[in-house]
């Protein structure tokens, strides 16, 4: 079998070069060539050595996963189906707008977190993308648009900012997120700040403070609910690990600098490549704040005095606020909130000096907008079949 080279960061290629005894050096060239050239074939690579290249040519590939189908939508929103094989595909959405690109990125095929709004927890769940599929997306999509990670400012860039908002549920899949973000955030590979690689989470505690520990790029958390009543409804992995341990790994989140190696209680991981830790003081903390999603159900969590409540639960945490407009897809069971009520809901956030802004649904003719990413799931968890029979009951 040969080695799929997308599967690996720097430490990856670099423990690869030296297993075929290569130097280190080598595996900053293959990050370059893969991912900040998009070259696939080692006999390109002009600046390795001949029977480097005939070498890795027998052992190796560079095989990002197969695009199953691509939609375009009015507003420029692309959406590409990605195979995950055996007939599963995920979806990953390219953003277009006047100062940025965005790229949404899928962790997994399906979700297990059954989130009772979202199109993706209804399909159930088949299992982790591997580094290769997750960075292979970043990888196919800077192809397709025509513009690598090439130098120049970030901004200037087509695919100037990442975000982990696709299917799946990233600090579920930790290990192979954390490499696919290594390689976002390489120099040598796409070189993307810390600022503008952002990590969506529902809530996974014990993993936001491994994220912190080792990744601290941007987060996003799926708040949804200012109690844990309601939240329990919308976010089930509320049962688990509910607002009080959440909002507290948020704050550590916001507070801690682990990068420092100076804090107590997070042992410096291991797995940080030394070389981010220049970048990282260079750029400073991504971390001022943390950015709470919210989607908004008509009657179900925009009320006023639901409004209020958040005001007070997240007191403590420097946090910016970004509704989303429900999306809806069949037989959701909910409705969006009426445009008037979300505006008070978001002005009553501002009144208390909170930062809100609505999330503007884009690509939604091509069922490209948050939560509306059905993918293409051979569930396992067999919910699509419980909810079927429940159904006809
Ligand atoms: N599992 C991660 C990543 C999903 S990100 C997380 O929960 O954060 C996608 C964002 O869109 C999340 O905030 C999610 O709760 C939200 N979302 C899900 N379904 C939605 C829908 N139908 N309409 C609007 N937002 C939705």
């Amino acid at each position: 079998m040969s080695i799929n080279l997308l599967d690996h960061d720097l430490r990856g290629l670099t423990d690869f070069c030296a297993s075929i005894g290569e130097k280190p050096f080598r595996a900053r060239q293959l990050l370059r060539w893969i991912h900040r050239y998009g070259e696939s074939e080692f006999a390109r690579m002009t600046d390795l050595a001949k029977p480097l290249r005939d070498r890795l040519a027998q052992m190796a590939v560079v095989q990002p996963p197969a695009v199953m189908s691509e939609a375009v939508a009015a507003d420029g929103t692309r959406k590409w189906l990605v195979a995950a094989g055996a007939g599963n595909g995920v979806e990953t959405v390219f953003i277009p707008e006047v100062s940025r690109g965005t790229l949404c990125i899928s962790s997994q095929v399906g979700c297990a977190l059954e989130c009772s709004f979202c199109s993706t927890g209804r399909q159930g769940f088949n299992r982790n993308l591997t580094t290769a599929e997750i960075i292979g997306q970043l990888w196919l999509a800077s192809r397709a648009l025509g513009g690598g990670p090439q130098a120049g400012k970030a901004s200037e860039r087509i695919i100037s900012n990442v975000v982990m908002m696709g299917m799946g549920e990233p600090l579920t899949n930790f290990d192979a997120v954390v490499s696919a973000l290594y390689i976002m955030l390489d120099d040598h590979a796409y070189g993307l700040s810390r600022r503008r690689v952002t990590v969506s989470t529902a809530g996974i505690v014990p993993n936001i403070d491994r994220l912190r520990a080792e990744c601290p790029v941007a987060l996003a958390v799926s708040l949804h609910a200012p109690t844990d009543e309601l939240r329990d409804v919308l976010v089930p992995i509320n049962r688990k690990y509910p607002l009080k341990e959440l909002l507290a790994a948020c704050r550590r989140y916001v507070e801690s600098a682990p990068t420092d190696g100076a804090e107590e209680n997070s042992a410096p991981s291991n797995r940080v490549p030394e070389l981010f830790a220049h970048k990282w003081q260079r750029e400073g903390s991504p971390r001022d704040f943390i950015s709470f999603e919210y989607v908004m159900l008509d009657g179900v969590n925009d009320s006023l005095e639901q409004a209020r409540q958040l005001i007070g639960l997240t007191r403590d945490v420097p946090c910016k606020f970004n509704l989303i407009p429900f999306n809806p897809f069949p037989d959701s069971g909910y409705r969006r909130s009426r445009p008037a009520q979300i505006r008070a809901f978001q002005e009553t956030l501002m009144s208390a000096g909170l930062i809100a802004t609505v999330r503007k649904t884009r690509g939604e003719d091509i069922d490209g907008a948050c939560g509306q990413l059905a993918g293409q799931v051979m569930d396992r968890t067999r919910r699509t079949l419980r909810r079927s029979s429940e159904e006809s009951l």
